[in-house]
């Protein structure tokens, strides 16, 4: 038999046939606080998963732990039928999935295409670029890397920014900065924790646009959000939490005509799109 590596172990499962991110009964608790509790879903390569819940409900300890931030503490997290273990950020962006925070977190000093500079540099040394990088000393081949870190500004819209600094830009220009650093990596599933917070109705059209074309560059995309018109425009599929379990999972004429959905957290909001 194959000998177990103590951190990918094979799912036992034909990894062909395995959804592309799979989280099977994950749970986390907090000392008495039972933040997720044997919450299971899969994200499909080419699809956009949308994760809703009230707050407090789990959405955010669900992406921390499909992206390695901290570990479960029971269930696993699977990419492509192979077991991602206890909590290693590094070992999830090896795998393809990397996430983007809930608080926009760019360098603010930098000009925006150094940040996905340093952004290719951090989440390449150990993904599958690792490589490429590390003999990427000639000019040709950093002239690559900058060709691909500004594809992937003007991918989200801000290609005319790139010599600004990123702290002179609007919070929506640094959410958008912040998605592009994600995506300088190539990954095949992107986590989105609450990427339109703080935008205007504007801002959330131009952001829909842009997540939607992501399973076409070979992105699949998780996405918490809290505004049902942009998570009702662009999920195919939708999970919901409500404390700490899930309560449903269907598609967005699904869960809008979900009684429990709509009892739990649909019917006590109002949002616009
Ligand atoms: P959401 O993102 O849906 O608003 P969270 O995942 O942030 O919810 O939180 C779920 C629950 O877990 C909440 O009760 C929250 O207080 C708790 N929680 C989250 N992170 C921690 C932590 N690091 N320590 C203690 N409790 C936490
Ligand atoms: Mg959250």
């Amino acid at each position: 038999m194959v000998e177990e590596h103590p951190a990918v172990r094979p799912a036992g499962n034909d990894a062909a046939h395995a959804p592309l991110l799979r989280a099977e009964a994950i749970s986390r608790r907090f000392g008495g606080v039972q933040a997720l509790r044997d919450v299971s879903f899969d994200v499909d390569a080419g699809e956009i998963v949308g994760l809703i819940g009230p707050n407090g409900s789990g959405k955010s300890t669900c992406v921390n732990l499909l992206s390695g931030t901290i570990a479960p503490t029971g269930g696993r997290v699977l990419m492509s039928g192979a077991a991602l273990g206890g909590a290693r950020i590094e070992r999830a962006v090896g795998h393809g999935i990397v996430r983007t925070f809930q608080a926009t977190q760019v360098f603010a000093e930098f000009t925006a295409l150094d940040n996905v500079l340093v952004g290719c540099h951090i989440l390449y040394r150990s993904g599958p670029a690792a490589a490429a990088l590390r003999s990427a000393g000639s000019r040709r081949e950093e002239g690559e890397l900058r060709a691909h870190a500004l594809d992937c500004l003007a991918f989200v819209g801000i290609a005319d920014r790139a010599q600004s600094v990123a702290g002179s830009m609007s919070a929506a220009e640094q959410r958008l900065l912040m998605i592009a650093v994600a995506l300088a990596a190539r990954p095949k599933v992107l986590l989105l924790d609450e990427p339109a917070a703080g935008m205007v109705a504007a801002e959330r059209r131009a952001l829909a646009d842009v997540i939607r074309a992501m399973p076409a560059r070979g992105t699949a995309v998780l996405l918490i959000e809290h505004h049902m018109g942009l998570i009702m425009q662009v999920c195919d599929r939708i999970v919901v939490l409500n404390f700490g379990q899930k309560i449903a999972e269907g598609t967005p004429a699904e869960i809008r005509a979900n009684e429990a959905v709509v009892e739990a957290y649909l019917g006590t909001r109002h949002d616009d799109a």
